[in-house]
């Protein structure tokens, strides 16, 4: 591919952090921890909030009579970086928002695959996931749920590594499909899925994203993240990004672990685990074949990307441009382009006029 970057290695901290007993154990745990934070989280900017307007804060009954969660606040004391600073929330902020939902609702109506996960993300995200995280495993799966083990930045005091859990929704499908184990493992890794990390960015920037957008694994988020990401932008943290980059790149061991799981429940039996060594292994040869991480428009020869951009600059009526647009939302869609490539060709269609 011609985008291998070789990152240091850390040999000496690996052993521990690739320790697979406990891994599930640990996983839930951050995953109850995160619920009983939720919890007791206050200042939640709730969805009736954001649909209606209404403040329903010092009451114990909303207007409809129905119960209302005490850590719902009301809007206008809650504050937003909608645009850069931190102010109160306005009303006008509230429809503001609604566009955002909107959108996200509309992106991601088809769900979401691990190729489009990358491409979606935000340019940090995929910079982070390239310099930071590198390694990661497989650690077993259950049923359609794959765990996999990463390896954190080491910014987070105490925090070593992370979980990230993948859901394929065409398990099912390929576990009865009469495709051979190996082939219907490629076939389902190319298609959707929902994801889960315990880490803080997809606790607090991602994870209301994922929930709207129906990709969400495990607690489903329904505060607006007002203040880390109120203009809903990305879609996965750097620890996601590399699991997705493990998929999308077929990656032997992982591909393998499909295959493997698939097989088992064929023959009835639920989960498969791996062994130390097995996890050791795959996280050395992670390490040692760092490629860093590709959107589709990343992926095209810089020729081809060229001459798309050219095209699109010379369509000089409205009626072109419309096709032009409506073109670049459907190579959106299909994982072609980024949002954000969209949206910069549009603006040079339109500066063009
Ligand atoms: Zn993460």
């Amino acid at each position: 591919m011609g985008n291998i970057v070789k990152q240091t290695r850390t040999p000496a901290l690996r052993t521990p952090l690739t320790k697979i007993a406990g891994t599930a154990k640990e996983a839930q745990q951050r995953a109850k921890l995160d619920s009983e934070r939720r919890k007791k989280a206050v200042g939640i900017l709730a969805p009736e909030v954001i649909a209606h307007g209404r403040d329903t804060s010092g009451h114990d009954k909303s207007a409809n009579g129905k119960p209302v969660n005490s850590s719902h606040t009301a809007y206008h004391l809650l504050m937003t970086t909608l645009d850069g600073q931190p102010r109160r929330i306005t009303a006008g902020d509230l429809a503001r928002f609604t566009d955002h939902v909107k959108r996200v609702g509309k992106q991601f109506k088809g769900g979401i695959t691990a190729q489009q996960t990358i491409n979606l993300s935000a340019g940090i995200d995929r910079k982070r996931a390239n310099e930071h995280i590198k390694w990661a495993m497989f650690a077993g799966a259950r049923g359609s749920v794959f765990r996999f083990v990463t390896s954190a930045s080491g910014r987070t005091k105490g925090v070593h590594r992370h979980f990230v859990e993948v859901d394929f929704l065409e398990f099912a499908s390929a576990v009865a499909s009469p495709m051979t184990a190996p082939a219907a493992a490629l076939r389902m890794s190319r298609g959707h899925l929902r994801f889960n990390c315990d880490c803080g960015r997809h606790t607090f920037w991602y994870r209301y994203i994922a929930s709207i957008g129906g990709f969400a694994l495990g607690r489903i988020e329904t505060g607006f993240p007002k203040i880390r990401n109120p203009k809903l932008n990305g879609v996965a943290c750097k620890h996601a990004l590399r699991v997705m980059h493990m998929i999308t790149t077929k990656d032997t061991t992982t591909l393998q672990a499909i295959s493997k799981a698939i097989d088992a429940q064929r023959i009835g039996k639920n989960t498969v685990s791996v062994t130390q060594k097995q996890a050791d292994d795959h996280a050395k040869a992670i390490e040692d074949n760092h490629a860093t991480i590709l959107t589709s428009t990343e992926k095209l020869s810089p020729t081809r990307l060229l001459s798309k951009v050219g095209q699109a600059l010379q369509l000089t009526n409205n009626k072109e441009r419309m096709a032009a647009e409506k073109g670049l939302s459907v190579m959106q869609k299909l994982g072609v382009i980024s949002g954000g490539m969209a949206q910069k060709l549009l603006h040079k269609i339109k500066g063009r006029l």
